[in-house]
């Protein structure tokens, strides 16, 4: 990786980023970082699909503090979206289908079939981050005290692969968005210069400002890698699934209670599961132009039933096997909203269930900095138990897999006994 490290040369260059932050307030268009003009066209598929009933009662789920309506313009004929709330700016118009649709929340399963429940169901696996060179960059890197490194890439990794064999084995087809530490974007943080600075200017802009050019350099540095690992490589990763087109996408990842600046640490008892659906836009999101696009696709292409289904199913296992408790979220807080029959499932717009298309289900795992649980992942994966810390465990990563394969297999022969 190319990396900027000619103080000296840097100097002038910081009185030039200077300028470009201005500029890039006064220019802002009213997009995502990296995020291209959508073209509202490709949602004309879906013209005449939903009645005015059906489509206000999707609505709350992307956008549960109602700020989306500050957009919309309703009429007898369809319903407008506009770019602006003062509606000077119009996108897109849908029209009112005649009669209710009568769409399922949960389209129908396969064929049931004794030994092969999942068979004709293609299913995407997401194991979170990169890793591998890219693992300190991306902050999910640590070990305590000398011990062995841990990376969360390579966990998520070793559990897709069971994850796989898992579903395989009940009949689906399984595909990946990527491979283990290489990253799926071409691209790489040097190539990220100028939307960088739009994003520190958007995130940062008061700490940018008091910065020496020594240290503007490196937050810049910081936003150039952000932008890589966290926005290009999960577009790269969408648009193989958009190839793909898979029923149901699985985002694996484990958790962490995170650290201080004097390192990490473990703590004791801290596990908390969490399992993302896709919606409960932020206001401040809406105003920008992409997400309204990405919202009104999620919510005409009608992933919310899926994803809460498999959500739920997925999350009973996990009462079942590891009786962790639910995440929990303050009241009110902005961003993130139930989603299920359980409480471990929440609906939240993360770059990943946004930009990949069809049902996304978003498994935030066990905390990687939890004593227990550090010390299973840290006795790798093995076949049947081992002690650890005076009782007989599976492999963490096995263990994992197995809920959530038992999860999709729940939620799947639910609707074939319907
Ligand atoms: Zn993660």
């Amino acid at each position: 990786m190319a990396r900027i490290n000619n103080t000296a040369r840097w100097r002038p260059v910081g009185a030039a980023l200077s300028l470009l932050l201005l500029a890039s307030t006064a220019a802002r268009a009213a997009l995502s970082v990296l995020a291209e003009t959508p073209d509202w066209r490709e949602l004309d598929v879906y013209q005449h699909t939903l009645t005015a009933a059906e489509f206000r009662a999707r609505l709350p789920l992307y956008s549960n503090d109602g700020a989306l309506a500050r957009y919309l313009t309703f009429s007898d004929r369809g319903v407008e979206i506009f770019a602006d709330q003062d509606k000077t700016r119009k996108l897109w118009e849908l029209r009112w289908a005649a009669a209710p649709s009568a769409v399922p929340d949960f389209p129908p399963g396969p064929a049931a079939d004794r030994d092969r429940p999942l068979a004709g169901l293609n299913i995407c696996l997401d194991p979170g981050h990169i890793g591998g060179d890219w693992a300190d960059m991306e902050e999910r890197h640590f070990r305590i005290r000398g011990g062995p490194w841990v990376d969360e890439a390579a966990l998520n990794f070793i559990t897709c692969q069971w994850i796989e064999q898992g579903l395989r084995a009940a009949g689906a087809e399984v595909c990946w968005t990527r491979q283990l530490g290489v990253p799926a974007t071409p691209r790489r943080p040097a190539d990220f210069t100028s939307p960088a600075i739009t994003l520190m200017w958007r995130q940062d802009a008061n700490k940018a400002a008091r910065q020496s050019p020594g240290n503007l350099r490196k937050l810049l540095q910081w936003y150039q890698e952000l932008v890589f690992y966290r926005i290009a490589e999960i577009q790269a990763r969408a648009a193989t699934v958009r190839e793909l087109r898979p029923d149901l996408t699985l985002c694996i990842h484990y958790n962490a209670l995170g650290w201080s600046k004097r390192g990490p640490r473990l703590y004791s008892g801290v596990n908390r599961i969490v399992i993302f659906t896709h919606g409960s836009y932020l206001a401040s999101e809406l105003a920008l132009d992409d997400m309204k696009f990405d919202l009104f696709r999620k919510l005409l292409e009608h992933a919310g039933g899926t994803e809460r289904r498999v959500a739920d199913a997925i999350a009973e296992q996990v009462v079942a096997v590891w009786q962790y408790p639910p995440e929990r979220y303050r009241a009110g807080l902005a961003g993130v909203a139930p989603a299920g029959r359980t409480p471990y499932v929440w609906s939240r717009n993360l770059l990943a269930n946004r930009l990949y298309p069809g049902p996304v289900v978003f498994v935030e795992g066990p905390f990687m900095d939890d004593a227990l649980t550090y010390r299973r992942i840290i006795a790798g994966d093995y076949a049947g138990e081992r002690e650890i810390a005076g009782r007989n465990y599976r492999s963490i990563y096995r263990e994992y897999a197995d809920i959530v394969v038992r999860g999709v297999l729940a939620a799947y022969q639910k609707t074939q006994h319907h």
